[in-house]
């Protein structure tokens, strides 16, 4: 695949970067035609003071609305967190349309396009990460950023310049870092994903202790 550096933070929603994903999503479109199926863009505007970095689009999540974590398990549990934070206005309701605004979040992914069995590979994860180098770059008020899941926390520390093994996952892990030239505690939690949750490796309390901790580095 062929590495490009994209000057905006969004990817076009007819990306073609990634041949295994746009394989997947014009199956997924030959069958859902009037499912989103692009590139899901991130929500949130730029004055944003937290990034919260998810895996990638669920494919009848953020893969049929367009927004991040809207229509899956996983929104339920990180709008239902975002709003008890003081980080949305208005009333979610699994829709694109439902006129809820972030307020001082960002929400964006790692991987912009839905992958098979929500498993992007590592090639896949690399392409899209100029991106989320460009999104940080976009955030000039940034003072945090979550990561939901390994994957994000590895390829958010990697569009940092940062290394990996010195800066290991976990829940509740809390690092001091830089982006954009200023300090940005970086935050990271297990996924809220309908499996982690179903399976107690995630409990409300505990996502709510990191979303405590994004609160008060937020400001
Ligand atoms: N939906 C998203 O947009 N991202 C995830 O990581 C999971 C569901």
């Amino acid at each position: 695949m062929k590495k490009t550096t994209p000057t905006a933070p969004e990817a076009p929603r007819d990306c073609p970067l990634c041949p295994r994903l746009v394989a997947y999503r014009e199956a997924v479109r030959a069958k859902e035609p009037t499912w989103f199926n692009g590139a899901v863009p991130s929500f949130g505007n730029d004055s944003a003071e937290l990034l919260i970095v998810g895996l990638a689009p669920g494919v009848t999540g953020a893969n049929r609305t367009g927004r991040p974590f809207t229509g899956d398990w996983a929104g339920d549990l990180l709008y239902a967190t975002l709003d008890k934070f003081g980080f949305s206005k208005g009333t979610f309701a699994a829709d694109p349309n439902d006129g809820l605004v972030l307020t001082g979040a960002m929400i964006t992914n790692a991987v912009r396009c839905v992958p098979p069995e929500n498993k992007p590979v590592g090639a896949e994860i690399n392409q899209c990460r100029p991106f989320l180098e460009a999104r940080i770059a976009s955030l000039p008020k940034l003072k945090a950023i979550l990561c939901l899941g390994k994957i994000s926390h590895d390829s958010t520390l990697r569009a940092l310049g940062l290394k990996v093994a010195q800066y290991p996952f976990g829940h509740g892990t809390k690092y001091e870092v830089s982006a954009n030239g200023k300090p940005v505690i970086l935050l990271s939690s297990y996924h809220c994903s309908r499996y982690n949750t179903n399976t107690g490796r995630l409990t409300a309390e505990m996502f709510e202790a990191v979303f405590a901790e994004a609160r008060r580095a937020a400001g």
